[in-house]
């Protein structure tokens, strides 16, 4: 049976428009991209190129400030641990949020083994950051702060380009984990004082292992320690031979995000909507974790008073829903992302999250509503839930 596929925060469909436009760099344009000598890497080159300025007009950068890597995850481990090694001179302490991915929390959990100290700041019951909270926690030695974009559970929405300002006017520098907003909100690393941005093409109908990091050039030059050594590609911040396809892939999801973004998150938050009401409409006490209205437009975190999430997934089996994150469902302890909303741990237990993207049409979320319903009130029969 092919489930409904809403769990779009956890990866996206491939566009058969990305598809299209990588088949060929698969096939019989296979070139190193680095090869000098011949045609075959001439063609590769000059598709890594466009594809570089793709990413780059998307948030506004310059494509000389586009670093390809193999997704989110190594982006985020360049950005934290090269400028961590980069300006310890210049102190040693790192503010994060309680709510970031485990690509950046792990990050820095290693780094706080290697003498660095983290502070991770809380957020509010929305899953918003206090710019205040924010401000006061830059110290003198503080050379680096990391906030998401948009969080991959509760799709709330940082006020990053205030965020931005402080880090400006403080001198320290502000890395974001833009993975989940790529494609879905705009981005200017200008506008919003950023200057490292990670990307992850598989979030955005771009395919699996490879993304980007946007390193700003100017105002101020970042310097980044490479963590990986090798031929010394992408400026010797990520050596490794480029996976053309996979790099074309990526170029092209930005390109189509940049014409469809506008369109598509008004389909999209009409099907997260009726998604809402119609649960809603059988379990009135079903509540939504994590800021409504500062919120992409594809996901709804929903708590199910008095049900287990695993018990809900398992009696919903037409439709793929997940109960957090891809990433923390492996090692079954509660989100620290709803923890950190101020949840009780029977309430984490009782959340599901609804990730509707691109290719989710009225009849999936009819069917959706109509399986959750169901279900509920099957388990609402059942004495021991
Ligand atoms: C998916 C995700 C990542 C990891 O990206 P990969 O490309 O899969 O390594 C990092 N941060 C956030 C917010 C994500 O949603």
């Amino acid at each position: 049976m092919q489930q409904i596929y809403l769990d779009n925060q956890a990866t996206t469909p491939l566009d058969p428009k990305v598809f299209s436009a990588m088949e060929p760099w698969f096939t019989e344009k296979f070139g190193n991209a680095s090869s000098r000598n011949h045609t075959y890497g001439w063609e590769a080159e000059e598709a890594v190129e466009i594809a570089r300025e793709s990413v780059a007009a998307t948030i506004g950068a310059l494509p000389k400030e586009i670093i390809f890597t193999s997704g989110a995850t190594e982006a985020n481990n360049i950005a934290l641990q090269g400028a961590a090694k980069s300006y310890q001179d210049q102190g040693r302490h790192i503010i994060t949020v309680k709510t970031e991915h485990k690509a950046v929390m792990d990050v820095c959990q290693h780094l706080s083994k290697d003498g660095f100290d983290i502070t991770y700041l809380p957020v509010d019951k929305g899953g918003i950051l206090d710019l205040n909270k924010f401000e006061d926690a830059i110290r003198d030695d503080t050379i680096l702060a990391s906030v998401m974009h948009v969080n991959n559970e509760i799709g709330v929405i940082q006020p990053i380009k205030e965020l931005g300002a402080i880090c400006k006017n403080k001198g320290i520098i502000f890395h974001v984990d833009a993975a989940q907003s790529m494609g879905k909100l705009s981005i200017n690393v200008d506008d919003m004082g950023i200057d490292l941005l990670s990307i992850s093409a598989h979030k955005l109908y771009g395919p699996k292992g490879v993304g980007a990091l946007y390193v700003r050039r100017k105002n101020p030059r970042v310097q980044l320690q490479p963590i990986m050594f090798g031929g010394g590609h992408e400026r010797g911040i990520r050596s490794g031979t480029l996976p053309v396809p996979n790099i074309v892939g990526l170029g092209k999801a930005c390109d189509i995000a940049a014409d469809v973004m506008i369109e598509e998150n008004l389909r999209i938050s009409q099907l997260r909507d009726t998604l809402l009401k119609g649960i809603r409409a059988e379990n009135p006490n079903a509540s939504i974790n994590g800021s409504m209205e500062h919120r992409v437009a594809g996901n709804l975190n929903m708590s199910f008073p008095g049900a287990n999430n695993e018990a809900i997934i398992a009696a919903v089996p037409d439709i793929a829903i997940s109960s957090g994150s891809a990433c923390t469902t492996s090692t079954m302890e509660p989100s620290h992302v709803l923890l950190a909303l101020g949840m009780s741990k029977n309430e984490v237990y009782s959340s599901l999250r609804f990730g509707i993207g691109r290719f989710n049409t009225e009849e999936d979320i009819k069917i959706a509503v109509k399986s959750i319903n169901h279900c509920m009130k099957k388990l609402g029969k059942m004495s021991f839930v």
